[in-house]
């Protein structure tokens, strides 16, 4: 008789874009089970419904990437619905282009003048009291993949692939994580990790390994000192009767004396119809966690996470394991180098 061969068990913490990517290409070869803190799946990503409308929980979130690795697995969750996202920025009274092009410049004396009203004080009010130490990039086009400060035209993402899901990421993430083991309202910590790994319950203690896709600081509760990061708030409102309220799809407010960073009009994003529509106002909001500020300082913090001995490997993977600004396609990358290593 044919012995079967015990398939490795591997635990994902978290069910963010990085997670469900892993869980998705690790389940062709491996017995996959994800915990996720929350009560769903989608991490920043989670879409919502709002007065009918779809909307996403954490700011806007368009899909670009150059990569046709990502976009042959996104293909494969529903793909994308072309969309070319524009912004605006709310300066002077006025909505003027951005990034700066050539079309900003009329509104200002020159790029230094536009690089002072529009981009240095959003960098303050997205960073607060970090605004010295913050990389300039994440407000910066460059940072985005555009290339320089002035551009030839209005589009916000210059990559080969850019666009919507064209079934909701709520779907798409539905069929990714298709004959995974998915546990929410689950957080998983190191303490978790040692008492999964010592108990005699045997559904605990069976994971070969564990991909932690959260903060390593709080996994490792907190011992060598806290990963600095900022985050945002958000408050949507529903206007009945207005078919649309912006040009765009984002408008950015950089003016200090306006307490938000940015509006997000979702009806433009998800190309729904209806009478009426949803602004989301995005606030900073110092005390959450989206961006890293990954400065040396919190550099030296991470290195000391990452030399930590564990009984069992653990690998750190997307924006928050690796604390480093990553956008979807970027947190795709991560997850399918992980998947190839462990699939060799
Ligand atoms: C306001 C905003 C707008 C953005 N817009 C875009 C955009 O337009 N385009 C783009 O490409 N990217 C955008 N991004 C970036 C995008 O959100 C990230 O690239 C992506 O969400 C990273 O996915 P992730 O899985 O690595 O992390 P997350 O989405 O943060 O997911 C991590 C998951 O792990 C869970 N978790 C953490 N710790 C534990 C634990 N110990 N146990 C169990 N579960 C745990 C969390 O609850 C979460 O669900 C935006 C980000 C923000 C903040």
């Amino acid at each position: 008789m044919k012995k079967s061969v015990r398939k490795k068990k591997i635990l994902i913490a978290g069910a963010g874009i990085t997670g469900i990517t892993l869980a998705y290409l690790l389940k062709k070869k491996f017995d996959v089970t994800v915990y996720e803190q929350m009560w769903e799946v989608g991490g920043l990503c989670v879409q919502d419904t709002y007065y009918g409308y779809d909307i996403n929980r954490y700011g806007p979130h368009i899909f670009y990437t150059n990569k046709p690795e990502v976009m042959d697995i996104i293909r494969k969750w529903g793909g994308l619905r072309p969309y070319t996202h524009k912004v605006l920025s709310f300066v002077r009274g006025k909505l003027v282009p951005y990034p700066i092009n050539t079309e900003t410049l009329k509104h200002f004396k020159d790029d230094k003048e536009a690089l002072k009203e529009m981009m240095k004080p959003y960098h303050e009010k997205r960073w607060g009291k970090f605004k010295d130490k913050a990389p300039l990039p994440h407000v910066h086009p460059i940072k985005h993949g555009c290339g320089s400060h002035i551009m030839p035209k209005d589009n916000f993402f210059e990559h080969r692939w850019q666009g919507m899901p064209a079934i909701g990421y709520r779907e798409w993430f539905k069929k990714a994580l298709q004959g995974v083991e998915v546990v929410t309202q689950r957080p998983f910590v190191y303490n978790d990790m040692e008492r999964d790994i010592r108990s005699p319950m045997p559904e605990y203690n069976v994971f070969d390994l564990y991909i932690v896709t959260g903060y390593p600081d709080r996994f490792f509760n907190g011992e060598y000192g806290n990963l600095e990061a900022v985050g945002s708030s958000f408050h949507n409102i529903y206007i009945p009767n207005k078919r649309k309220y912006y040009p765009v799809a984002v408008v950015n407010f950089p003016e200090k004396e306006i307490p938000y960073l940015r509006v997000a009009e979702y009806k433009t994003l998800y190309n729904q119809r209806g009478n009426g529509t949803v602004l989301q106002f995005e606030y900073p909001d110092y005390q959450l966690r989206f961006y890293p500020l990954n400065d040396e300082a919190n550099q030296k913090i991470y290195a000391k996470y990452m030399k930590k001995k564990t009984k069992k490997k653990i690998i750190f993977a997307g924006r928050q394991g690796k604390y480093k600004y990553m956008n979807m396609s970027e947190a795709m990358e991560d997850a399918i180098e992980i998947a190839k290593r462990l699939m060799k």
